[in-house]
């Protein structure tokens, strides 16, 4: 039988750091085993829902690069069915209508009433006591027909227990006694979230379902819904859930935008990384690798290494620097440092198109130059945003100078501002420019003052690329050429700020 898995996000905000990784997970068993990755939009909570909330996370699916196996599902065109379903159950006497008054129906009220009872009946407290429950089918149909508002709900067996092995917590049971009648179908013919998440299960023939630990409590009672349509439920396995640090839950009203995954990509990182970083949260492979590629993740991916306690999103909120979670930066750096370079430079060219600084020489005249460039300066970058900030050097003559490394690399040396010039001027004459025939010139010049090199290459460094640090500096001059090399060392606007 081909595995079926399924990732039904309800469209009520933007894709979710822990919804992705449920996706991820559902992605990497499906495509372990050979099977199916589907995509179902749960989208019956009109309120709530909005197309723009549906753009977003299919944005961040696509992102990430989980498409889906099949056309989209969208659960709202289901109704139908769904209904039909809860008139079936009806029928067979598996469900009742419940005529409680709208104002009283809520689950809250009927669980109060039940309480309230059971203080009357001494303590003796049930799930089964809607008064309702037990009305007989001529009535019920009768007050049904006189137009009596009523919601379906569905007709929890008395005794007994529902029980399942979880692919990940293992052995699960609970009580009926625990489990309310759920309302199936409201009064106004709208399929409940259970229902309507069972019929479309059943219908999409889906084998596995993976998702958050929070939906733990609705797994029995679709159970228990599987069982009332006489359908054999899939196999569960549920997800830890990612915490913020100290334990909280993560979100968005709390937390902004550390939460949403589109924040990822507008921040520069490369969707392989954070897949890489996302699949780690919570799971381990049986070996200490770590960098993973999306072939080796499903490769190696299963249940059993994913982790029973929830994982947590490291972040300092209070840090702007460290907006996001350490080891997630840390592994976006070492992709962008050691993936092929053929395969970066198509992000580092949108990267610099979106900063307008690309230019189309890049990709004919001066692509050796651009392939060298790009490599040279990425052994320093986190993300895909340094090409177009502490990149820009190499890229545009207008770019900016860090005042720390003005003031330690250049103004701390008042000769520095005759030097260099005087630098550019045994530049001119050069008929090579490369790593080696400058050092010599370099050196020898630096003799001459009786100055440091270091002196010399941290000021140059400063007056060329505006900043502190950075590739080597005869690496620097040779990317940079001799024409840009020599002017930059005669600018006095740094010296001047
Ligand atoms: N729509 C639910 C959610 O976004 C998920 C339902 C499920 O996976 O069964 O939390």
């Amino acid at each position: 039988m081909t595995i079926r898995v399924r990732f039904a996000p309800s469209p009520t905000g933007y894709l979710h750091i822990g919804s992705a990784r449920t996706a991820l997970f559902n992605y990497l068993y499906a495509k372990h085993v050979g099977g199916k990755f589907l995509l179902r939009i749960e989208d019956t909570d009109i309120a709530r829902s909005t197309d723009e909330s549906t753009r977003s996370i299919l944005e961040g699916l696509e992102w990430l690069g989980f498409a889906p196996d099949e056309e989209i599902v969208f659960q709202s065109n289901n109704a139908d069915k769904h209904r039909a379903a809860a008139l079936k159950l009806l029928e067979e006497g598996k469900a009742y209508r419940d005529f409680t008054p709208k104002e009283d129906r809520g689950d809250k009220n009927i669980k109060e009433a039940i309480v309230e009872k059971a203080r009357q009946n001494q303590g003796v407290k049930s799930m089964r006591d809607n008064p309702f429950r037990d009305l007989s089918k001529e009535e019920s149909d009768h007050r049904a027909a006189n137009g009596e508002p009523f919601a379906i709900r569905l007709k929890v067996p008395e005794f007994g227990k529902t029980s399942f092995e979880d692919g990940v917590y293992g052995l699960t049971e609970r009580d009926y006694a625990e489990i309310e009648d759920l309302v199936l179908l409201r009064s106004d013919g709208h399929p409940l979230y259970n229902l309507a998440v069972v019929c479309d299960d059943i219908e999409m023939e889906i084998t596995d379902i993976i998702r958050g630990q929070d939906h733990l409590t609705n797994t029995h009672k679709q159970i228990l819904i599987y069982q009332a349509l006489g359908a054999t439920p899939p196999r569960f396995a549920h997800l830890p859930l990612i915490l913020a640090p100290g334990g909280k839950k993560l979100s968005k009203r709390i937390h902004g935008e550390i939460v949403s995954m589109t924040t990822y990509r507008d921040h520069g990182f490369l969707a392989a990384a954070f897949r890489n970083f996302l699949a780690l949260l919570g799971w381990s492979p049986k070996t200490e690798q770590e960098i993973m590629n999306l072939e080796e993740l499903v490769n190696v991916f299963s249940l059993e290494g994913i982790h029973r306690n929830n994982a947590i999103f490291n972040f300092d909120a209070n840090n702007p620097k460290r907006w996001t979670d350490d080891k997630a930066l840390w592994m976006n750096a070492e992709y962008v440092r050691t993936m092929p370079i053929g395969e970066l430079l198509p992000f580092v060219k949108a990267e610099l198109k979106s900063a307008k600084l690309w230019r189309d020489e890049y990709e004919d005249d001066d692509k050796e130059w651009f392939e060298k460039t790009a490599d040279l300066i990425r052994q320093r970058f986190f993300t895909l945003k340094d090409f177009s900030s502490q990149g820009r050097a190499y890229f545009s003559e207008d770019f900016d100078f860090d005042q720390a490394a003005i003031e330690k690399n250049l103004k701390k040396f008042p000769d520095l501002q005759t030097w260099l010039p005087e630098l550019a001027e045994k530049f001119e004459p050069m008929e090579s420019f490369t790593h080696d025939e400058i050092e010599t010139v370099v050196k020898q010049f630096t003799e001459e003052k009786g100055a440091k090199l270091g002196v010399i290459m941290n000021g140059a460094r400063a007056l060329l690329t505006g900043l502190a640090v950075g590739p080597s500096m005869l690496a620097i001059f040779e990317t940079l050429g001799k024409e840009k090399s020599i002017l930059r060392l005669k600018s006095q606007v740094a010296w001047n700020l």
